[in-house]
């Protein structure tokens, strides 16, 4: 018993230093990234339910590594977040995303995905008002999501800057929402526009009577506040039904499609003026 104890002691201390090597790997590599250029921003599309058209579009990072292939966001911009890599990351694609929305996607509205330190910097609020400023943005085309993790920091900090961009004419959208700790409170203490309703809510809303509840909610909630509403990681058919059912104001998610490159956004919106 002694010995298998000990086994599994190694197995985990031998798993810890893989995690820890391959942490130290993408660390060392994402500060090439961006001088190598191997980022790139993708688009999924928003899809309003009362008209059945594409309402909006939002960025999300995408990094190919030579060696390492794809890597997922989902690994990588925490390991940016830190080190602080992901202002530079972060303005990149908010540079990127705007110059995709001023010239190839005029009239859609794009979101784009700010750590919560990015926020609570007064550089956020100068790189948004330097891209209107430059025309290199359209005003009114810039939505900005955040997450409910915000909320757990400065505070003040983040209200007074997410007041000065809203100023500038973007919008603030609440990301992963009813999966935090954010109180009632916040959401009339913070300027959102939108609530993005989290997935693991979604992916529930035909098995169990709760989330059905949970998302009706959320939805009333929103009405009162004069919020938008998205849900997020629509996949089924099924799902569209209970969402189109309940009053959401749009959808996104592989059912409509997954994120893709600009050039397939552009063409995507082509064939659906068409219909
Ligand atoms: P998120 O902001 O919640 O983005 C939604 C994620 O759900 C995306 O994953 C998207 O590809 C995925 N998704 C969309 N529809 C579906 C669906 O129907 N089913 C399923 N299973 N998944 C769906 P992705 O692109 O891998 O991004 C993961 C996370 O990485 C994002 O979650 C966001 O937190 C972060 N992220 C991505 N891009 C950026 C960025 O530019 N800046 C920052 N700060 N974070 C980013
Ligand atoms: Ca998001
Ligand atoms: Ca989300
Ligand atoms: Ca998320």
């Amino acid at each position: 018993a002694k010995s298998s104890g000990r086994g599994r002691v190694e197995a985990f201390t031998s798993e810890l230093g893989e995690i820890q090597r391959r942490r130290a790997t993408l660390e060392r590599e994402l500060r090439q990234a961006l001088a190598r250029d191997e980022l790139e921003v993708y688009y999924q599309p928003q899809v309003d339910l009362k008209t059945w058209t594409i309402c909006g579009a939002e960025a999300l990072v995408r990094w190919h590594h030579p060696d390492l292939g794809s890597i997922s966001p989902a690994e990588f911009v925490p390991v940016a977040e830190a080190t602080g890599l992901i202002h530079n990351i972060g303005a990149w694609v908010l540079a990127k995303a705007s110059s995709d929305a001023k010239q190839l996607l005029p009239g859609l509205r794009i979101a784009v995905n700010a750590s919560a330190a990015q926020v609570q910097r007064a550089s956020f609020v100068n790189e948004v008002r330097q891209l209107l400023q430059r025309q290199e943005l359209a005003v009114g085309q810039l939505e900005i999501e955040i997450t409910e993790s915000l909320l757990m920091e400065d505070v003040q900090t983040a209200l007074e800057n997410l007041h000065a961009i809203k100023q500038l004419g973007v919008r603030i959208a609440l990301d992963d929402f009813g999966t935090g700790y954010s109180s009632l409170a916040y959401l009339r203490r913070f300027p959102f526009d939108k609530l993005k309703i989290d997935r693991a809510f979604i992916r529930e809303l035909t098995s169990t009577s709760d989330a059905r509840a949970i998302v009706r909610t959320i939805l009333q909630l929103a009405r009162v506040l004069g919020m938008d509403t998205v849900a997020e990681g629509v996949e089924e058919p099924a799902q569209l039904e209970v969402l189109q059912h309940v009053g959401c104001g749009s959808i996104q998610g592989f059912l409509v499609a997954r994120p893709m490159p600009v050039q397939s956004l552009i063409q995507l919106r082509e064939s659906w003026a068409k219909l």
